[in-house]
């Protein structure tokens, strides 16, 4: 199998296939797995992980092309030359949203629909989940959340604040939290985690592969991430909340 994408999807679709005893390639354009979710600091931890289960782990490679025989893939071709044997491909590369339908609707759009701090895009018109970017307090800029948890709060705040009278509108600033389970480890991410943030672990060790780690932007924690450690992580998401250190 080869795997194209190595975020959540692709990971942890590598990790489940080498687990029942697939021959694996994992393949991103990215320095590292989960780059954009974790970093590149915990993201070499991924690729080492699946690198010690076995996976073929090809990063910073682009596909450019998949060879078919008999009606059937048979390779995928990097933009190396290599040629990667393939029974089965995988294609795990991200989504955009579907906002074309809207584009003369007069709804602001960009990247998703564009709402204000309570989820408003337009007088009447109201998004949530996947497709609503909107500006996120903790974050001090707009974001989009591809997450199941934040598609059922988003739509219950969305609901209200659309029955609501105007001057209670509420504002939807919840904190994130996601969790990836690949072999047998756990990650999980209270906030965010932004590539150009600076990592420090605070609990455990990165050795022993059981650490949480605390990400910093501009002086202010905003995320944490937890490595094997779900009940040390917890007594970290206060500090996100608050920006606080340690
Ligand atoms: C393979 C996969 C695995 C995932 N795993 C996880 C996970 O483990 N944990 C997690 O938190 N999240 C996960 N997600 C993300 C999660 O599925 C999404 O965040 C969530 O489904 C978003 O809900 P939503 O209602 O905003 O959008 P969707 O669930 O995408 O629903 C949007 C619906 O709108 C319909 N639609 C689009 N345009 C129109 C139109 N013009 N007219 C009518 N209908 C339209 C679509 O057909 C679709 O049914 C995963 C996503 C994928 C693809």
């Amino acid at each position: 199998m080869v795997v194209i994408g190595a975020g959540f999807l692709g990971s942890e679709i590598a990790a489940t296939a080498r687990g029942l005893g697939l021959d694996v390639t994992l393949v991103d354009v990215e320095a590292t797995p989960l780059a954009r979710q974790v970093g590149a600091e915990a993201g070499e931890l991924v690729a080492q992980m699946h690198r010690d289960c076995g996976v073929d782990v090809r990063m910073r490679r682009h596909v450019t092309g998949v060879i078919g025989q008999n009606g059937r893939v048979a390779a995928v071709v990097l933009d190396d030359g290599s040629r990667l044997a393939a029974d089965v491909v995988v294609v795990a590369i991200g989504s955009v949203p579907a906002t074309d339908w809207l584009t003369d609707s007069g709804i602001p759009l960009g990247d998703g629909v564009l709402c204000d701090l309570t989820c408003k895009a337009a007088p009447g018109a109201y998004a949530a989940g996947d497709v609503a970017n909107w500006p996120h307090s903790l974050v001090g800029g707009r974001i989009r959340l591809e997450q199941r948890t934040n598609a059922t709060l988003q739509a219950v705040t969305a609901a209200k604040n659309l029955l609501a009278d105007p001057d209670g509108a509420l504002p939807y600033a919840p904190m994130p939290f996601g969790w990836t389970d690949q072999y047998d480890t756990k990650i999980q991410i209270h906030g965010w985690c932004p590539p150009d943030a600076h990592v420090e672990v605070v609990d455990g060790d990165l050795r022993s592969r059981k650490f949480v780690a605390l990400y910093r932007t501009g002086g202010r924690v905003v995320g944490a991430l937890g490595w094997n450690s779900p009940r040390a992580l917890l007594r970290y998401r206060g500090h996100i909340a608050q920006h606080t250190a340690v």
